[in-house]
């Protein structure tokens, strides 16, 4: 009696088992053929949520590629197609500016710092320039040299008035605060 039931449940199990079988296979082979994560290339970002990776499939370890996001992804999806997203090429250090030409400065912030080491590059120690949207305008006080602000952030919302944001240290006055300002740059 015990040997039948056994036989009879080895021969079910018999039965069951190679459709268990398959549906395991299948699950298996199914989960394989999930295709690729996908994601967006940088000419497909439009919104934040375009910048969120795909991550890593299960058991590896993320690449950057599939665990970045933001800027960051912007970064890389940018480099991956030879688009420097953030321009970090140095500034022009080929001639000297000039009031006529300034060497242009390109950034997204209300105020921007330059570093400038003369024409030739490096023929005196840094010093550090800052410019804003509101006075766009500097010239290194070693070398002469002339820079511009050049804005290239989002336009300001239709509000009409101009957003304007304190720095954190107000510009200290000069005599050159009480020129006429046709004078200033003159
Ligand atoms: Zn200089």
């Amino acid at each position: 009696m015990f040997l039948q039931r056994s036989a009879v449940a080895l021969a079910r199990r018999a039965a069951v088992a190679p459709a268990l079988r398959r549906t395991l296979a299948t699950t298996a082979v199914r989960r394989n053929q999930v295709p690729e994560r996908k994601f967006k290339s940088l000419s497909e970002v439009k919104t934040d949520e375009d910048l969120i990776g795909p991550g890593a499939q299960p058991g590896t370890v993320p690449t950057d590629l599939e665990q970045a996001t933001g800027l960051e992804r912007l970064e890389i999806l940018g480099k991956t197609e030879g688009v420097d997203v953030f321009d970090m090429r140095p500034l022009d250090a080929s001639r000297k500016g000039t009031l006529d030409n300034p060497i242009p400065v390109r950034g997204v912030g209300q105020e921007q710092y330059a570093g400038c080491t003369g024409y030739p590059a490096d023929s005196h120690i840094v010093v550090w320039l800052r410019m804003t949207r509101d006075d766009p305008i500097e010239r290194c006080p070693e070398c002469g040299s002339v820079y511009k602000y050049n804005y290239v952030g989002p336009e300001d919302d239709g509000h009409h008035h101009h957003h304007h944001v304190e720095p954190e240290y107000p510009e200290p006055k000069t005599w050159a605060d009480y020129l006429k300002p046709e004078y200033k740059w003159a």
